[in-house]
């Protein structure tokens, strides 16, 4: 580690302020990525603006058709609220799918969603469910904040404040875990909104989480398993490392779609 300014903001006005005021400043959320980051010397602010003292930032409500949940409420709080349980219960179980229960008690959704990592879960319940990031400054659809690989569409001095999930018909996740960090090698969120439009994101496959056009427009015909079922998915960008070859994730993008849709039915 090397010397740099803590501050605990109060407020997110407070936050804002020191933030730009910062030659390098950063957001210090649940740490979980950040800090080993830091201590890799990948990332060096000077100034560390710390999150978890503001209240306004944390909690889970629910406001007419949607589930608000506060950017710095933990991924173990979504797993074990009673009311994501009972109004998106997929979101609530996706949420008890990542990490540890170390990663789950320290981790925040406002962290996951802003890290954009190509493997988190978070990005594929928001794609899936159509959900709307909050941030200090303006609202922004899940469809166009993730942009590529650790890329979003916030601004460098943007706080994510809240995620909105509208209520859903039905939903289901899925994912092939890596065995060591539990990160999706992939994962594929299925969802039928309150609109009955069908929503297929998949996470863990490529740079960014995508959707599967295709199996959308095949379960919006036959909500089966095998609807889908001969769909390729053409993995030519798909990532490709250690854990898993760009074939084995286009396999897999199938095998855990069916599986969602089969949950769900
Ligand atoms: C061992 C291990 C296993 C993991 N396994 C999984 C897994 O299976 N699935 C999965 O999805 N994730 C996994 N994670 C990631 C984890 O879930 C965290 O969510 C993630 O690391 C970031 O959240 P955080 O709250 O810790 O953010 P931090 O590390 O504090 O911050 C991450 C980044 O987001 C920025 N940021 C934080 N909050 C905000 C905000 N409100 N507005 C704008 N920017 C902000 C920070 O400045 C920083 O750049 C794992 C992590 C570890 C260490």
């Amino acid at each position: 580690m090397y010397e740099f300014d803590y501050h605990k903001a109060v407020s997110v006005d407070d936050a804002l302020k020191s933030l730009t005021s910062a030659s390098d400043g950063k957001l210090l959320a649940g740490g979980m990525t950040l800090l080993p980051t830091m201590k890799q010397r990948l990332a060096s602010p000077d100034v560390l603006v710390d999150l978890a003292g503001i209240d306004d930032m944390k909690g889970i409500r629910k406001e007419g058709d949607q589930i608000v949940i506060g950017a710095m409420t933990t991924h173990a709080e979504v797993n074990l609220s009673a009311l994501v349980q009972k109004e998106i219960p997929a979101l609530a179980e996706l949420a008890g799918l990542i990490g540890d229960p170390q990663v789950r008690n320290r981790g925040t959704i406002g962290g996951s969603v802003a890290n954009a990592d190509p493997s988190a879960d978070y990005p594929a319940a928001l794609v899936g469910l159509n959900a709307t990031v909050t941030t200090n400054s303006r609202s922004i659809a899940a469809d166009e904040f993730f942009v590529d690989l650790f890329e979003t569409a916030l601004d460098e001095e943007e706080i994510i404040t809240s995620v909105s999930f509208p209520l859903a018909r039905r939903a289901a996740y899925m994912k092939f875990p890596n065995p060591a960090s539990r990160y999706a090698v992939v994962g594929t969120f299925v969802a039928e909104l309150a609109d009955n439009s069908i929503r297929v994101a998949v996470t863990g496959a490529g740079g960014s989480v995508f959707r599967q056009a295709e199996m959308e427009a095949a379960l919006g015909k036959s909500f089966t398993a095998d609807a889908i079922e001969g769909i390729a998915v053409d993995g030519d960008e798909f990532n490709e490392d250690i854990h898993a070859s760009a074939e084995y994730r286009a396999h897999l993008v199938g095998v855990m779609a069916r599986r969602a849709v089969a949950k769900i039915a």
